[in-house]
């Protein structure tokens, strides 16, 4: 972070150095009045023409003069100056991030790709699933739940499911209708009733009702892609696998860590940039910056903490207020999306998201 560009806006004032030197031959006092005039660039030409006691006389005549009309030049000067400090500021921030890494050998692909993911570890130190879940088997339904809509509204949707049936056995035999109406709210209620109904009774005639540690056997289950096998291996297992969701996709292409675009050359792509412990923690630190900050249509850079090391800067709103407008869940002011989060997160300030139904 901090890391500028070539040419970051160092302006200087030449001509103003000049005229010291002429200013030198000069009485000490009439030379305090020369620099006041030497404000105003047109009398400043003016006296350089001159020799050095003309200058010193002419000066300090118009001093005189000049203190009667300071007022108004002065506030054109503050506001000249306000100005002039906000266009470095904005062509500083221009420059900031890095220019795309066109020749980027893996050694220095390998070191901003890690940087990347420890910067982000500090800007969410509390990354964690945000499907609620209470066990393997509520996470795997509630991951095939999740498509097409966001985890907060899964999260408001799963309590009345897992409440009527508890384990796969009773949602093998569920009734598709009462399943439907209780999944109505997350979109595509029909087929995800088909999913979550044929996916537990996969579990139930082929694992005898457990869900697998073992990716080999999680992508056997109907529906069930090495995507949601890793989020469940991650978090219900403790097994480093990565995450390759809509998130993951546009971001990791975003920085120029893979130009792949099929979700399982990614994830060996990415893989291949970090160690394998790193896995579990750097899919969520990417999906989370993609949630709250790194967006899809609008990215927030102007409010992105690691535009720095960004090839992508400027992709989006570059103006840091604009985005500050932009930022969701509680980066955004407003809670994140699990209605039970962990302790970790409340403890660092974080706010449960509201039930289903609550304003
Ligand atoms: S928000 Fe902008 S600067 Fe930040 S990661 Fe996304 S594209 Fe890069």
């Amino acid at each position: 972070m901090g890391e500028q560009g070539p040419g970051s806006g160092d302006e200087r004032v030449k001509p103003a150095q000049k005229v010291p030197a002429k200013k030198a031959s000069a009485k000490k006092t009439s030379a305090k009045k020369a620099a006041a005039v030497k404000k105003a660039p047109t009398r400043k030409a003016t006296t350089a023409k001159a020799g050095p006691e003309t200058a010193t006389k002419a000066a300090a005549k118009k001093a005189t003069k000049a203190s009667a009309k300071t007022a108004p030049a002065a506030k054109a000067a503050v506001a000249k100056a306000t100005a002039k400090k906000a266009a470095a500021k904005a062509t500083a921030a221009k420059i900031m991030p890095a220019e795309p890494p066109r020749a980027e050998s893996h050694t220095a692909l390998v070191r901003r790709a890690r940087r990347i993911n420890r910067e982000l570890a500090e800007v969410y130190p509390y990354a964690h699933p945000e499907l609620d879940f209470e066990n393997p088997f509520q996470l795997l339904i509630a991951t095939v739940l999740s498509a097409q809509t966001t985890d907060l509204r899964v999260n408001q949707t799963t309590p009345g499911l897992f409440a009527k049936y508890p384990t796969p056995e009773d949602l093998a035999a569920a009734n598709p209708e009462e399943v439907e109406e209780i999944l109505r709210p997350t979109g595509f209620f029909r087929a995800k009733t088909k999913s979550v109904i044929g996916l537990s009774k996969g579990l139930v005639e082929q694992f005898g009702g457990e869900v697998p540690g073992r990716l080999e056997d999680l992508v056997e289950l109907p529906g069930v892609g090495r995507k949601t096998a890793f989020v469940v291996l991650g978090n219900a297992f403790g097994r480093p696998g990565i995450t390759v969701d809509t998130h993951f996709q546009r971001l990791v292409r975003r920085w120029k860590w893979t130009a792949e675009t099929d979700p399982d050359k990614i994830e060996a792509a990415v893989g291949a940039l970090f160690p394998k412990s790193d896995w579990t923690d750097l899919s969520h630190h990417v999906v989370w910056h993609g949630r709250r900050i790194c967006h899809a249509r609008k990215p927030a850079c102007g409010a992105c903490p690691i535009a720095p090391l960004c090839p992508a800067y400027g992709e989006g709103e570059t103006d840091p207020e604009k985005a500050k407008k932009l930022l969701k869940y509680e980066k955004g002011g407003f809670p994140g999306q699990r209605l039970k989060p962990p302790q970790a997160y409340l403890d660092a300030g974080g706010r449960p998201a509201p039930p289903l139904g609550a304003a």
